[in-house]
């Protein structure tokens, strides 16, 4: 299969006809079954009909993910929401009215409409509705209900450019419609509400303190920050190893000059033995590093930017061929929660504390 790259823009969607054709023909290889890659502002999506069986089988296949692993059906507006799910909270309504469009992901019990194919087999079904306005475009063209994990291999830091896509997805899938580096760069946060309280599935852009200004009270899955693999999850797809690069992630956590220490002093020895080394380090740390390749993922106080970063970073890495990788620890905020989750994913949960093995 030929896959076409063609170039979309949020600004230009009003005025440019080319826009409106784009849209149009991603939406007729949506409704005819086909697969699309669309921007989100969040990462890459990739999108099929949510409510065609075939659809979502074809993204399984694309992205090799485990049937189990459920997909987040997208819709472009509010009333689209009725029809798939059995029963309507008046909590979701208020979630959509403070933070959709936007990153935030709703847990909701299925109706008939979405099949089981779509929702790796479970009786819910995940929906978002997105910030940008081309992928919403795309999806009133395509029917009205976009199917889209993140449009990476299964396995691999999701997407945040086109070229990333194209890296994975080439030769797979119709179209690519390229809006160019995404905002967030990370995925959307998940809340469950299908319990009788709300239940934070994996963290992201739009916080517990933002959900319980809107909610009250909500709790938050204790498997996101821990490593014991005998713990399920509640979203299926967080069990698996994610977002990894090619090269050997750990991650050094501990006071920061102690992290620095350490980190110089494993990567001379990985470099004596012949691997080629990187470091993520923040702009408060940067100058400190002597290894051969260091990616500064932004400033410890902005968390945001270390978000968008963070993915475009392991994927350079992979680029290069990086074979062994060592990153700072991002504890502390909300944000730096969702930041260390991904991070912690990439690693295989691989973390070894600075003071203990300096001493
Ligand atoms: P991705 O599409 O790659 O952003 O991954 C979607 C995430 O949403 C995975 O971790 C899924 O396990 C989770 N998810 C999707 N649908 C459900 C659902 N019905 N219940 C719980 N988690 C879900
Ligand atoms: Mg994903």
């Amino acid at each position: 299969m030929q896959t076409k790259l063609v170039k979309v823009s949020e600004a230009k969607l009003e005025t440019d006809p080319e826009q409106g054709k784009a849209i149009e023909k991603a939406g007729q290889i949506l409704r005819e079954g086909g697969l699309v890659a669309f921007p989100t502002e969040t990462v890459y999506g990739l999108g099929g009909d949510a409510l065609n069986k075939e659809s979502s089988r074809k993204i399984y296949a694309a992205k090799g993910r485990p049937s189990d692993n459920p997909l987040i059906v997208h819709i472009a507006k509010l009333e689209a929401l009725y029809p798939i799910v059995r029963e309507l909270p008046e909590e979701a309504l208020r979630l959509a009215e403070a933070f959709w469009p936007g990153p935030l992901t709703m847990i909701l019990k299925k109706s008939a409409l979405v099949p089981k194919e779509t929702t790796g087999g479970l009786d819910t079904v995940a929906v978002r509705m997105p910030g940008d306005a081309v992928a919403r475009a795309m999806i009133e063209a395509g029917g009205g209900y976009v199917a889209a994990p993140s449009a990476n291999t299964s396995g691999k830091p999701s997407p945040t450019q086109a070229k990333y896509v194209a890296e994975d997805m080439d030769g797979k899938i119709d179209i690519i419609l390229d809006g160019g580096a995404v905002c967030i760069g990370l995925e959307s946060t998940i809340v469950d509400l299908t319990e009788e309280i709300p239940m934070i599935l994996r963290p992201g852009y739009i916080t517990k303190d933002m959900l319980e200004k809107v909610l009250g009270e909500v709790e938050v899955d204790q498997t996101i920050l821990s490593a014991d693999s005998g713990v399920k999850p509640k979203a299926p797809g967080m069990k698996y190893r994610h977002y990894a690069p090619k090269g050997e992630l750990t991650i050094v956590s501990g006071a920061a000059e102690k992290v620095v220490e350490m980190i110089n002093r494993l990567s001379g020895e990985q470099t004596k033995k012949g691997e080629k080394v990187g470091v993520i380090a923040t702009e408060e740390t940067r100058k400190q590093y002597h290894a051969p390749i260091i990616k500064c993922v932004g400033k410890r106080t902005d968390e945001d930017a270390i978000a968008r970063s963070l993915y475009t970073i392991l994927r350079e890495f992979d680029d290069e061929d990086v074979t062994a990788i060592y990153s700072e620890s991002f504890e502390g905020s909300e944000m730096g929660q969702a930041i260390m989750n991904r991070l912690l994913k990439a690693a295989g949960h691989h973390v070894i504390q600075a003071e203990e093995q300096i001493k």
